[in-house]
């Protein structure tokens, strides 16, 4: 079996992690916390000191840390993965961050014989700790079949969906579809509600058409519970919109749905929102209409 380093063992980091150790897998660990590092070395991974000495350590290099200026800083900087790096490694960055920073990590991998994917999720904490989480691939058709049986560890649908970075452009697609559906969902049952038209059972009417959704059925039933406890942070949200934003600037794309969803995620985190779950979306419009919907809790 290889031998696995993990990169940032944060709430999706841990129990990937985890599955991973279980597997039966040698795991170096490094996460700039000591004590998320020492939880998991109780349970047998091995510390690693630096990104340099996990990847001396291993012969694939797994990273899930918060932005690309961090994968940047553990792949690219000084003391990082590439400075351990050889011939024959595979670098896996599983984070959501710009698809133009996981190319130049796999690009960097490659000038030194070793190789590069971008394998960024969806699932949320719910599929790390499950191992049902989505991961789209970019890289090499090689790299994507030596990763498979890890990947397998941590996830059910799995897809290489083209070369470097077009992993990051899916999750960026992925991200475009959820944010500017939230907003939808929560337009329309804000709509209903001011109508005096009952929100629930609007949802439910719509659940059984073309508007049908999972996040119509999950984050409308949060809107109507006025359940905002994350879920996925409006934090990382916005981040995951600024990554859309750039890339489209970079394509010289205009997305204006895209654009709106995340002037709204602005509006969120000044008015204090910045933790709470994405569904809070709904708050900000319930402020632009001087209307709230109120709590019902048939659905619970
Ligand atoms: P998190 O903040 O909980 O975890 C990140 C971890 O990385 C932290 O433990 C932090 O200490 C560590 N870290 C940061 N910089 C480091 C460094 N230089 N060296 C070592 N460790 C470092 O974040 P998360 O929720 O686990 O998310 C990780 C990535 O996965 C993000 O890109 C996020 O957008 C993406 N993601 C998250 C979710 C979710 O529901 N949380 C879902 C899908 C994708």
């Amino acid at each position: 079996m290889e031998r696995i380093g993990f990169i940032g063992l944060g709430i999706m980091g841990m129990p990937m992690a985890r599955h991973l150790l279980q597997a039966g897998y040698v795991l170096t660990v490094l996460d700039r916390v000591p004590d998320a590092q020492a939880q998991i070395v109780a349970e047998g991974a091995q510390p690693g000191t630096s990104p340099k000495n996990v990847a001396e350590q291993s012969d694939i290099v797994i990273t899930m840390l918060p932005d690309s200026p961090d994968v940047e800083a553990v792949m690219l900087g000084k003391g990082g993965v590439l400075e351990g790096a050889r011939t024959g490694m595979l670098l896996v960055d599983m984070s959501t961050i710009l698809p133009s920073v996981a190319r130049r990590v796999t690009t960097a991998a490659r000038s030194l014989g070793a190789d590069g994917l971008d394998a960024p999720v969806s699932g949320g904490q719910v599929g790390a700790i499950n191992r049902t989480l989505s991961i789209m691939v970019g890289g090499s058709v090689t790299a994507f079949e030596r990763a498979k049986p890890i990947f397998e560890k941590l996830g059910k649908n799995i897809i290489l969906v083209g070369d470097a970075g077009a992993g990051q452009v899916a999750k960026a697609a992925n991200q475009i579809v959820v944010a500017v559906t939230i907003q939808a969902v929560g337009e329309a049952l804000l709509l209903a509600a001011k109508a005096g038209v009952d929100p629930v059972k609007v949802r439910e009417a719509l659940l059984g058409g073309f508007a049908q959704s999972r996040i119509l059925d999950l984050h409308g039933n949060r809107m109507l519970q006025r359940n905002f406890h994350p879920g996925f942070k409006v934090r990382l949200h916005r981040k995951d919109m600024a990554i859309v934003l750039n890339t489209a600037r970079e394509l010289g794309l205009s997305l204006p749905a895209s654009a709106n969803a995340a002037e709204l995620m602005n509006a969120l985190i000044a008015n204090g929102g910045a933790e709470l779950d994405h569904s809070a979306l709904v708050t900000v419009l319930e402020k632009l209409g001087d209307y709230e919907i109120k709590p019902h809790t048939e659905n619970e």
